[in-house]
C-alpha cells in the first residue's frame, strides 16, 4: 500500500457505504485528491451485515429524493465503474391494514409519480397476482414500489471505492483517523501512519460518529439500536414458484406490523422493528467497545416472537421454513431517525454524513448531498431534513437521544399524523410560563426542544392519542382551535412564544454589511422588517425579522428551529476584519404573542408605552415595573404586538397581560389556530413555503428585492431569472377540500399535467375556507385560474387568488 500522503483537499473518515458513496461523488465532481481513511476492512461498521434492502418509498420528499437517485445510481453503477454486483429490482409491497395507512400510501404515491417513479396501489386480489403466498383478507390495499430491491451492500461499497480509486480518490484501509486539531485553515488529522493535513474533513463513521465528532468539540446526537433479521432455510414451494416465475417474488412490509420479509435466495429473510426494541452501549455495565468491527450482538430470539407469528400468519409458507441463521447488528439513530448530512455545527470545513438507519438505501443519494455541501456549500434539493444544524445543544444529551431513539426504532414504520405530538423525550425546554399555560389547557408539541402550546383543550376533551391517528382536520382540536382564532379576530389572543432565535449585531459596519446579505431595504431605526437571505443562486436561504434599533445595532429574529442554521449563515459571511459583532441571545429572552382587535385596550391597562405608533414599529418599554420591547407585527394578520421579554421577568409581565385582558375577553392561543391565521394571510413558512427549492422571485418575494442597491448577494442570479422570467410562481389557492387539507408536496394539477406542488395548507376559520400555498407553472397563475390539488390521492377543485394576502388584503386590520 502506498505511504499516506501529507495532505489532500478532503479527509472521509470511516469507509462504510456512505463514506465510500461520499468519495465517488467527491471525485466525480473533479474532486479526485481526497483520502478515505478506514480503521478496519471497507464495510467494517454497520454495512457488512446490512440486509441491503433499497426501497425508494418516504413521506419525506427530500428522503424520496435521496432514495430514488441511489436507486437509480445502483442500477447503472456496475456497468460505469465496471464492478458487477448482486443488485435484484424486485418491486415491493408494502400492505396497508386501515383507511389512513391508504391514505398514507397515495399521498407517497403522489409525490413519487412527481419524481418521476410509478408507484402505485393495489387492491388484494392485485397483490395476490404479485405475490401469490399472500393471505389478504383483513387488508385494505398496499402500495407497489416497482424499483425496491435488495444489493450486497459489501459490493456496492466496494464498487463506489473502485469508482473513485479508478478517478484517482485514494483509500486507506487499516488506518483509523486517531484525532484532529487546527492548525491555520487546515485540519490535521493524526493516524498511526502519521498525519495528514486537508482543508474539508467528513464524519461518515457510522455509529462511532459520536466518538469522532468529539475531537471537533461537536456533540453528535445520536444512540444505537441493535437490529436483527432472520434468516429462513430453502422452501420447497417458494423455489418452485420462483424457478417457473423466473424471478423473485416482492419484497414484503407489513408496515402496520412492523415488518419486513423478503426472499432470500430460496428461502426468506425477516428484519422487524420491534416495540419491545433493545439500545446498546447506554449503560455502564454495557460499554461501547473501542473496536466491534465485524463483529455482532448475541442473538435475542425472544424480542422477535411476534413479529414471527405474524408473519406466518401473513405468508403461511413461512412456518414450514427452518430458522438458518440471525443477524444482530448495530444501527445508530439521530433523534428522528433522519441521518446527519451536511455542515458540521458551529465547525469550519468540517461536515457530516453519519448516523445513517437506512445507510444502503441512502447511500447515493446521500454521496452526492455531500459531496455538494463540500464542493459548492450548497445542495441541489433543500435538505434540512437530514442538515446537522436541525438540532441544537439540548440533543445531545444521550437520555433524549436513547429516549428517541428507542421511540423511532420502535415505530419505524409508523404514520406522522399533523395533530399527534410523540411523547419521548419531551419538556426539555420550558418557557417560563410553562406551568401556567399547562393550567390553562395547553396541548404541547415541541420545536426545537421548546414545549409549546398547540391548541388549549377544555375539560372533558378526548385527549388520547388515538384521536390524534388522523389526516382529518376534524378531531377534539377542531372547536377549540375554531374558538381561538375567533377570539383573535373579535378580541384577543395571546400565545406564549419561547424559543423565538435571537441574533444581536452591533458594531460599526453593521449595517453596510447586513445590506449586503439581505435582498430588501433595512428598517430604519425604531422600525421592524422582513428580510430576505439569499444564496448566491438566488435561492432562498431564510427569512429573519430585522429590528433595527440604533444606527448599526440590529435585533434578527427567526424559527426557534432555525436557530443553529441562521447563526452559522451569518457568521460565515462575516468579514474578517469585522468591527461589530453577532451574539445568540436566544436564551436571554422569551416572547408573548398578543393579537386581536382588543390588544391595544388590554395593553393601554398595564403600559405607558405610546400605542399609537404604527405598524412596523417597536419601543422599549415598561409593563408590570419590567422591561420589554414592544413589536408592533403580528403574524395571525390583526392589530398586535409582539412583547419581547427577559426571562426572568415573563412570567410578571404575562400576568400583568392577562389579568388586564380578562374583561376584554382575551384567550390563550396555541401554535395551530396561529397557523390557520397566518396561512390566510398568505405568510410563508420557513422549510415549508421557504427553502432553498425556490428562488426569492418563484417564492413571490419581489417586493422584498431592492434592485436599486449595489449590490447583494444573490443579486445577479436574480436579475437573471427577471429578465428571463421565473417558470413557476408562489400562489395562494383556495381548495374544495373534503375532509382533510393539502399536506405539503401534494401535487397541482392541470388538464391532466401536473403543473405544481403545495408549499402548505391548512384551513382557514375566518375565511372559512381550506387554503394552500404553493408554487405552480408561472402561465397558470392567474387569479381565478381553476386547477386541482391531488390530497390523499383525490383531486380537488382550487382556485388561483389574487397575489396578496387572502384575508384583509389591505392589511386595514394589521395597521389598524
Ligand atoms: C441488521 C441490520 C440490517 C440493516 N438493513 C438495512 C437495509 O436493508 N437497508 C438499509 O438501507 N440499511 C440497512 N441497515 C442500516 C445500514 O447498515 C446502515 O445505515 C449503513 O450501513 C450505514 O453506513 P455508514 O457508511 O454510514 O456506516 P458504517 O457502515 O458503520 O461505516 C462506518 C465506518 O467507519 C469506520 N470508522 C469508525 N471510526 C473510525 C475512525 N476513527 N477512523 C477510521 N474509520 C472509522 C468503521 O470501521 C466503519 O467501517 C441495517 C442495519 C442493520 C444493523
Amino acid at each position: 500500500m502506498s505511504a499516506l500522503p501529507s495532505h489532500a483537499r478532503v479527509v472521509i473518515i470511516g469507509g462504510g457505504a456512505v463514506g465510500a458513496s461520499a468519495l465517488y461523488h467527491l471525485a466525480k465532481a473533479g474532486w479526485t485528491d481526497c483520502v478515505l481513511l478506514e480503521k478496519n476492512e471497507l464495510t467494517a461498521g454497520s454495512t457488512w451485515h446490512a440486509a441491503g434492502n433499497v426501497p425508494t418509498f418516504s413521506s419525506s420528499w427530500s428522503i424520496m429524493n435521496m432514495q430514488r437517485y441511489s436507486a437509480s445510481l445502483y442500477r447503472e453503477l456496475g456497468a460505469l465503474v465496471d464492478y458487477p454486483m448482486n443488485y435484484h429490482v424486485t418491486g415491493s409491497i408494502r400492505l396497508g391494514h386501515s383507511k389512513e395507512r391508504l391514505q398514507e400510501f397515495k399521498r407517497v404515491v403522489g409525490m413519487g409519480r412527481y419524481q418521476g417513479m410509478d408507484l402505485d396501489i393495489l387492491s388484494p386480489d392485485e397483490m395476490r397476482g404479485k405475490y401469490p403466498f399472500l393471505e389478504t383478507h383483513d387488508l385494505t390495499g398496499a402500495l407497489y414500489d416497482p424499483y425496491d430491491g435488495d444489493i450486497d451492500p459489501a459490493q456496492l461499497t466496494q464498487a463506489l471505492a473502485k469508482g473513485a480509486r479508478d478517478m484517482g480518490a485514494k483509500i486507506f484501509r487499516f488506518c483509523p483517523a486517531t484525532g484532529a486539531r487546527r492548525e491555520g485553515d487546515e485540519w490535521v488529522i493524526s493516524t498511526p501512519q502519521g498525519e495528514i493535513r486537508c482543508e474539508k474533513v467528513v464524519n461518515a463513521a457510522g455509529y462511532y460518529a459520536r466518538e469522532v465528532g468529539k475531537w471537533f468539540g461537536r456533540d453528535v446526537p445520536m444512540m444505537v439500536m441493535s437490529h436483527q433479521y432472520m434468516l429462513f432455510e430453502e422452501i420447497p414451494e417458494l423455489a418452485a414458484w420462483s424457478r417457473e416465475a423466473g424471478h423473485k417474488l416482492p419484497l414484503l412490509r407489513d408496515v402496520d406490523s412492523s415488518y419486513y420479509l423478503r426472499q432470500e435466495k430460496t428461502g426468506m429473510n425477516l428484519g422487524p422493528y420491534e416495540r419491545n426494541c433493545k439500545a446498546h452501549w447506554v449503560t455502564p455495565d454495557d460499554p461501547m467497545p473501542d473496536d466491534f468491527s465485524f463483529q455482532l450482538f448475541p442473538d435475542d430470539l425472544d424480542r422477535l416472537e411476534w413479529y414471527l407469528n405474524d408473519a406466518v400468519e401473513r405468508v403461511p409458507i413461512l412456518g414450514t421454513a427452518g430458522l438458518s441463521r440471525m443477524i444482530n447488528g448495530p444501527i445508530p439513530y439521530a433523534p428522528d431517525g433522519n441521518p446527519l448530512l451536511g455542515p458540521m455545527p458551529g465547525v469550519p470545513n468540517a461536515f457530516e454524513a453519519c448516523v445513517f438507519t437506512f445507510g444502503i438505501c441512502q447511500a447515493g443519494g446521500a454521496g452526492k448531498v455531500l459531496a455538494e455541501w463540500v464542493t459548492e456549500g450548497e445542495t441541489e434539493w433543500d435538505m434540512w431534513s437530514c442538515d446537522p444544524r436541525r438540532y441544537t445543544s439540548f440533543a445531545a444529551d444521550k437520555d433524549y437521544c436513547v429516549a428517541k431513539g428507542m421511540e423511532i426504532y420502535g415505530h419505524e414504520y409508523a404514520m406522522h399524523f399533523p395533530k399527534h405530538a410523540w411523547p419521548a423525550g419531551r419538556d426539555r425546554k420550558l418557557s417560563p410560563i410553562h406551568d401556567r399555560i399547562k393550567a390553562l389547557g395547553a396541548q404541547f408539541k415541541p420545536y426545537n426542544g421548546w414545549e409549546r402550546a398547540n391548541w388549549y383543550a377544555q375539560p372533558g376533551d378526548d385527549l388520547s392519542e388515538e384521536s390524534t391517528q388522523t389526516w382529518n382536520r376534524e378531531g377534539p382540536w377542531r372547536a377549540r382551535i375554531e374558538a381561538e382564532c375567533r377570539a383573535v379576530t373579535e378580541a384577543a389572543g395571546i400565545l406564549d412564544l419561547p424559543g423565538f432565535s435571537r441574533f444581536r449585531v452591533k458594531g460599526e459596519g453593521a449595517t453596510a454589511w447586513l445590506s449586503t446579505l439581505t435582498t430588501g431595504k433595512l428598517p430604519k431605526p425604531g422600525r421592524i422588517g422582513l428580510a430576505y437571505f439569499s444564496d448566491d443562486k438566488g435561492r432562498i436561504v431564510t427569512e429573519m425579522s430585522v429590528m433595527m434599533l440604533d444606527e448599526d445595532f440590529f435585533f434578527l429574529i427567526t424559527a426557534a428551529t432555525a436557530q443553529w442554521h441562521d447563526f452559522e449563515w451569518l457568521q460565515k459571511h462575516l468579514p474578517k476584519d469585522a468591527a461589530f459583532t453577532i451574539d445568540d441571545v436566544t436564551e436571554s429572552f422569551s416572547c408573548q404573542i398578543l393579537s386581536g382587535p382588543k390588544s391595544r385596550a388590554i395593553l393601554a391597562d398595564v403600559t405607558d408605552a405610546d400605542l399609537q405608533k404604527g405598524w412596523l414599529t417597536h419601543q422599549s418599554c415598561q409593563i408590570a415595573g419590567r422591561w420589554c420591547q414592544l413589536v408592533r407585527v403580528s403574524f395571525a394578520g390583526e392589530l398586535g404586538w409582539e412583547i419581547h421579554t427577559k426571562v426572568e421577568d415573563t412570567a410578571t409581565i404575562f400576568d400583568a397581560v392577562w389579568e388586564a385582558g380578562q374583561k376584554h375577553g382575551l384567550r390563550p392561543f396555541g401554535m395551530e389556530a396561529l397557523d390557520s391565521l397566518r396561512i390566510e394571510k398568505s405568510y410563508r413558512s420557513w422549510k415549508g413555503d421557504l427553502s432553498t427549492d425556490y428562488t426569492i422571485l418563484q417564492g413571490g418575494l419581489d417586493r422584498f428585492v431592492d434592485w436599486t442597491k449595489p449590490d447583494f448577494k444573490g443579486k445577479a442570479a436574480l436579475e437573471r431569472e427577471k429578465q428571463q422570467g421565473v417558470t413557476k410562481r408562489f400562489v395562494t389557492l383556495t381548495v374544495e377540500a373534503g375532509e382533510c387539507d393539502a399536506p405539503y408536496m401534494s401535487t397541482l394539477w392541470h388538464d391532466g399535467k401536473v403543473v405544481g406542488e403545495t408549499t402548505s395548507g391548512n384551513w382557514g376559520y375566518r375565511t372559512g375556507k381550506s387554503i394552500a400555498l404553493g408554487m405552480l407553472r408561472a402561465d397558470l397563475t392567474v387569479p381565478g385560474t381553476e386547477i386541482e390539488v391531488e390530497i390523499y390521492g383525490d383531486r380537488f377543485k382550487a382556485v388561483v387568488q389574487p397575489d396578496g394576502p387572502l384575508f384583509d388584503p389591505n392589511n386595514e386590520r394589521l395597521r389598524a
